[in-house]
């Protein structure tokens, strides 16, 4: 099928993120996991940190713990060291992704390595099913060369992080909830049909500029996101001037939440179950 003869997401929901501060005292906007958006079924939270002032960030996010399931950052720019208490460690340089699966825990931290510059990134927390939340941790480091870019009409641009698009597939691998996760850059007067399996939920968050999206369209500004309705494609738009927008999208578990900061369950034994065996050193 000619992706034009998709049945066009429409926006079923537009929200502006929040200025919030986690971690160690780090400024971020906070755009799912609010009490506008709690969640975008399998997506929990989504963060977006960008500043070049050092005092916002360079506190970082010391030693913390995650259980059941699944951080994904995003660097634009910036470096950001990472390491947890299983002895993994790595630098997050800008353009790349780390998938990490927390399953059944870990205790980690993410540090800027930088006191000043620009900091500007992702982070998106995707659930795990209930079978799957005392899971081994994994992590994906994907450096930025290998995440496939390619040109598209009207000289948009991708960048293929998890899933496929354009005849490119993303490095990550192996998720369970199917997820697709796009950078695009669309400029103004230019379209980007993206096919989206009709069994996922989807939002769009314009991260730079002006986005058009969805069918009927809505203007979204930087900063805010929009979720998107039941169809078969995402319909990206470049607003005036062009727009930067990180798609995603991945199969609902349609399963219950039960949430406590860095533990995500599906009831609340299993919170407290969480707690002492963090307090127990058991991650
Ligand atoms: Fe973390």
């Amino acid at each position: 099928m000619k992706d034009e003869a998709l049945k066009m997401r429409p926006v079923a929901r537009l929200v502006r993120g929040v200025p919030a501060s986690d971690g160690a005292g780090v400024k971020l906007t906070r755009v799912i996991g609010t009490h506008a958006l709690s969640e975008v079924d399998p997506f929990l939270l989504l963060d977006e940190i960008r500043s070049d002032e050092g005092a916002d960030y360079a506190a970082g996010f010391p030693d913390h713990p995650h259980r059941g399931f699944e951080t994904v950052t995003y660097v634009l720019a910036g470096r950001m060291r990472h390491g947890d208490n299983h002895g993994n460690s790595g630098l997050l340089t800008p353009g790349s992704v780390q998938w990490m699966t927390a399953g059944r825990g870990i205790v980690h931290s993410e540090m800027p390595e930088q006191e000043n510059g620009l900091m500007w990134g992702f982070q998106l927390w995707v659930n795990l099913p209930a079978k799957d939340k005392m899971i081994a941790p994994r992590y994906q480091d994907i450096a930025p060369e290998r995440i496939p870019e390619a040109s598209l009409e009207g000289s948009a641009r991708v960048r293929v992080l998890a899933g496929a698009f354009a005849g490119l597939t993303g490095p990550v691998e192996g998720i369970v909830t199917e997820p697709l996760l796009l950078d695009l850059f669309v400029p103004e007067g230019a379209r980007v049909v993206v096919p989206v399996p009709a069994s996922h939920h989807a939002f769009a968050y314009c991260f730079e500029g002006r986005a058009t999206i969805g069918a009927p369209a809505q203007e979204v500004p930087r900063g805010s996101a929009a979720v998107l309705g039941e169809g078969e494609a995402a319909l990206i738009a470049g607003g005036t001037g062009g727009g930067r927008v990180l798609l995603a999208a991945a199969r609902p578990l349609a399963e219950p939440v039960a949430r406590y900061g860095p533990f995500v369950m599906n009831t609340a034994d299993e919170i407290r179950q969480a707690i002492g065996d963090f307090q127990a050193g058991r991650f």
